[in-house]
């Protein structure tokens, strides 16, 4: 499926965002946002440019995709899942990605980003109640366990960004066990859990259309 190879950081100065897409260096001074703040290309620095109310909505899409790292077609079929679900779209959208395997071995602190997520979870270093799932897209349930393979557990990234989890902290509607190389899913997360600016009203308006 393609991918976009390009600079990451490049994406948080487009969407005029920090998406920590980079692990330690999003929190360094090295951060390219903090250094230029500002939408890349020659017209970037441009200022007053009037945006129309579907650029709005693909802007806040693309911010939102960009985020859990996913594709358009990935990003669309979370969305058709959201709209099948009871309750508010917009919620459950974000619910969904959240519950994404890769996204929970980040939050749960194994690994620094997402990205580096996606590549533990295809290379087999996690266990969720004892069986091998090599599948980003899995969707965790209440009470899963996730946890890391014995072979796997000397790998030096794995140590260091369970080092660095305190910085960004555990959500509450995740537990871990950091000496057992463990956590647990205890809950989903409530639309308050999800504090990047994210106004997914937007993205169901697009979709709408
Ligand atoms: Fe974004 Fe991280 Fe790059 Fe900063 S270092 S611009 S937060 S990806």
């Amino acid at each position: 499926m393609a991918r976009y190879t390009g600079s990451v950081c490049r994406l948080c100065r487009r969407e005029n965002l920090k998406l920590f897409l980079k692990g330690d260096r999003c929190y360094s001074d090295k951060c390219a946002f903090d250094r230029r703040g500002y939408p890349p290309g020659q017209h970037g620095q441009r200022r007053g440019r009037k945006i129309s109310d579907y650029g709005i909505q693909l802007r806040e899409k693309q911010k939102v995709k960009r985020m859990y790292g996913l594709s358009e077609k990935q990003f669309h079929l979370s969305f058709q899942r959201a709209d099948n679900q009871k309750g508010i779209t917009g919620t459950n959208l974000l619910v969904i990605l959240e519950r994404r395997f890769d996204n929970v071995v980040y939050r749960m602190g194994f690994v620094n980003s997402r990205t580096q997520g996606r590549h533990f979870v295809r290379h087999n270093h996690f266990l969720v109640n004892g069986k091998k799932v090599n599948i980003p897209s899995y969707l965790v349930k209440i009470g899963d366990v996730v946890e890391v393979r014995e072979k796997s557990r000397k790998i030096q990234a794995l140590e260091d960004a369970l080092d660095a989890v305190v910085r960004r902290g555990i959500p509450q509607w995740l537990d871990l066990e950091k000496e057992n190389l463990k956590g647990i899913v205890k809950g989903f997360p409530s639309r308050e859990d999800l504090t990047m600016p994210m106004q997914e009203q937007l993205i169901v308006e697009l979709y709408s259309k």
